[in-house]
């Protein structure tokens, strides 16, 4: 089971490999080195797993306000998805939107309760540290020594990061400026997109059609989707509108009153029902703009792997494929040591 961080740990054991990040690409990274053998630990800043996969509780309501859904091209990604079906713990939500022009789709998949339910699925077996956020970093005697905000410390021979890049680098930014990590000045041109999701709780059926998604190509908004329709919220209604990028850069700082209620007022054309109660929330990284070319970063001298959908690009199955090069990256050079 996932566990939650104590702030008395002590005489924790080291492990062979520390991942920063229980996002989909930190999870899989975890999963493909266990299986090989290797002890590996995750630290979490959130309350749960999943990061950018999240699935909100709101008045009986379940919401998805992150990622609405993910698509699978690559093999390696398809049998853990066919594992995940059959368990039950994802299904298809739908092949194609009423707009799209190919009639015959692919599938897009969602967690049955929420899209957090492949993260939690993953974490159940294995060593997951939450409300964790990783403060400083330091490099000692050829292993890793990282310290969490509540001051606790946990010591690895090999790091892996997969907070988006921006964010592990100020990590990075911590350590002692004696270790010179190549290709920084690079690495730091890697940006995001803030984006906002509006929640918001319906007296009635949306109206919005089968399959209850909707994308929307008229600024201010580019998503509505119904919960209930999708299967996650089925005794309240409850909608999920994204912003786009431009809007959230706007209105980053103002209050939730003004920006949600611009969010709905657009999106009141395709909604048949009245909004009771909402709330916005604000993400700092949705997709990378400029993601980097190869799958992950790694350093050998300093035992130190990049990863996450600042290299695999802006989607989950970007980020898992991310996380699973990671892995091989870090057994290769596991194996040598
Ligand atoms: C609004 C929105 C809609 C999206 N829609 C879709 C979609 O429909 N389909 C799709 O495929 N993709 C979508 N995406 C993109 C998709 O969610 C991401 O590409 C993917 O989830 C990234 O996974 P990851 O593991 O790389 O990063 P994350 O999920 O961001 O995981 C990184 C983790 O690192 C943790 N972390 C960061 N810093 C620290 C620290 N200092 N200490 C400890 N922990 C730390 C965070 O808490 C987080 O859990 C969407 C994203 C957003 C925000």
């Amino acid at each position: 089971m996932a566990r939650v961080s104590l702030n008395n740990r002590k005489n924790l054991k080291a492990t062979d490999v520390l991942i920063i990040g229980a996002g989909i690409s930190g999870l899989l990274c975890a999963t493909k080195l266990r299986e090989a053998g290797i002890s590996v630990r995750l630290l979490d800043k959130g309350r749960g797993v999943g990061g950018r996969m999240a699935t909100r509780l709101m008045d009986g309501a379940r919401l998805d306000h992150g990622a609405q859904y993910f698509t699978v091209r690559d093999s390696q990604l398809q049998e853990f998805v066919n594992t995940w079906l059959d368990a039950n713990v994802v299904k298809e939500w739908f092949r194609h939107l009423p707009e799209d022009s190919n009639p015959e789709g692919y599938p897009r998949y969602c967690g049955i309760r929420g899209m957090t339910d492949v993260p939690k699925y993953l974490a159940k077996d294995l060593d997951v540290y939450l409300c964790a956020e990783v403060t400083q970093l330091i490099r000692k005697a050829g292993s890793w020594m990282v310290q969490t905000i509540s001051g606790n410390s946990y010591i690895a021979r090999d790091l892996v990061i997969t907070a988006p890049l921006p964010q592990a680098l100020k990590l990075l930014d911590t350590m002692s400026p004696e270790y010179v990590i190549g290709y920084i000045g690079a690495l730091r041109e890697v940006s995001y997109e803030r984006g906002l999701s509006t929640l918001a709780i319906l007296d009635g059926p949306s109206g919005l059609p089968a399959p209850g998604g909707l994308k929307v190509h008229e600024a201010p908004l580019t998503w509505i989707a119904d919960n209930q329709i999708k299967g996650i919220s089925p005794k309240v209604s409850a909608i999920t509108i994204h912003a786009n990028a431009t809007f959230a850069e706007e209105y980053w700082h103002s209050h939730n009153g003004l920006r949600g209620n611009l969010m709905i007022e657009a999106a009141l054309p395709f909604i048949k029902a009245n909004i009771i109660e909402f709330d916005c929330h604000r993400w700092g990284f949705t997709t990378p703009i400029n993601p980097w070319p190869e799958e992950y970063f790694h350093n050998a001298e300093l035992h130190l792997t990049l990863a996450g959908d600042s290299f695999g690009g802006a989607r989950i199955e970007g980020a898992a494929l991310s996380g699973f090069a990671a892995a091989s990256k870090v057994l290769d050079s596991l194996s040598i040591c």
